[in-house]
């Protein structure tokens, strides 16, 4: 494995500082304040000794991207940290969701109506109830998980109401090849619209602009943890 990475606590520290004096600069040019913005360290196939260190920064929010990985990486940390607080950002599949209300504090890639249906019978039998986020396809990619534009806000009031679900916030992931902006700014308007409060919107290429246009969370991995190793 090539050594790319700040491997010592102090490199990871250095990079996490970075990220949140980047974040606190963009948040002050928008005339926001840094303590409304969430830093999610995203750890997925991140190898333990750098899981730790950032841990040791004092850092807790960690996004994942898959329910078996998380599990297998977080359940004991779970118990030493008791303040930490775990995301799924990764898609989620019916059969998981049981898992995934008992581990994680945030799903945020909830983006159909059968799982919606999953969620609601997860969360009576674990009797957790982690905030929910809808994940809309904002550039409309045929392969990319998400709701379409449209029907969002109709879905999010349906999973309140009708559901009962705990639906907090709305998260996007723009197609690669175009700017994120005019991304970023549909999420912040539809979530006005559907009147919920939180934001995911922003990785290591283009947090900044997330936090310009109003996110409450990025999620950020290779610029904290170093590029990822293929598994
Ligand atoms: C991997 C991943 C990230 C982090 O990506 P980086 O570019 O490494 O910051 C953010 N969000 C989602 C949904 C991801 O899968």
């Amino acid at each position: 494995m090539t050594d790319l990475y700040p491997t010592s606590i102090d490199g990871i520290a250095a990079a996490r500082a970075e990220i949140l004096t980047r974040i606190a600069k963009a948040a002050k040019q928008a005339g926001r304040s840094d303590d409304a913005i969430d830093l999610v360290a995203v750890s997925k196939v991140q190898p333990d000794e750098r899981i730790d260190a950032m841990l040791a920064t004092g850092q807790r929010i960690f996004g994942e991207n898959r329910v078996q990985e998380a599990q297998a990486r977080w359940s004991d940390r779970r118990t030493a940290y008791p303040d930490l607080e775990l995301r799924l950002i990764g898609p989620l599949q019916t059969n998981k969701a049981e898992d995934a209300c008992a581990l994680f504090d945030v799903i945020e890639t909830l983006d159909r109506e059968k799982l919606a249906g999953a969620l609601v019978k997860a969360m009576e039998k674990t009797g957790r109830r982690p905030s929910l986020y809808v994940q809309v396809n904002t550039g409309d990619e045929p392969q990319k998980a998400g709701l379409a534009v449209g029907e969002c806000v109709d879905f999010v009031r349906h999973c309140r109401r009708d559901l009962d679900l705990p639906v907090e916030g709305l998260m996007c992931i723009p197609p690669v090849q175009e700017p994120a902006a005019p991304h970023f700014a549909l999420l912040s308007k539809l979530a006005e619209r559907a009147a919920v409060t939180k934001l995911s919107m922003g990785m290591s290429s283009d947090f900044e602009l997330g936090v310009r246009l109003g996110a409450t969370s990025v999620r950020v991995g290779s610029a904290l943890f170093g590029e990822r190793v293929k598994a």
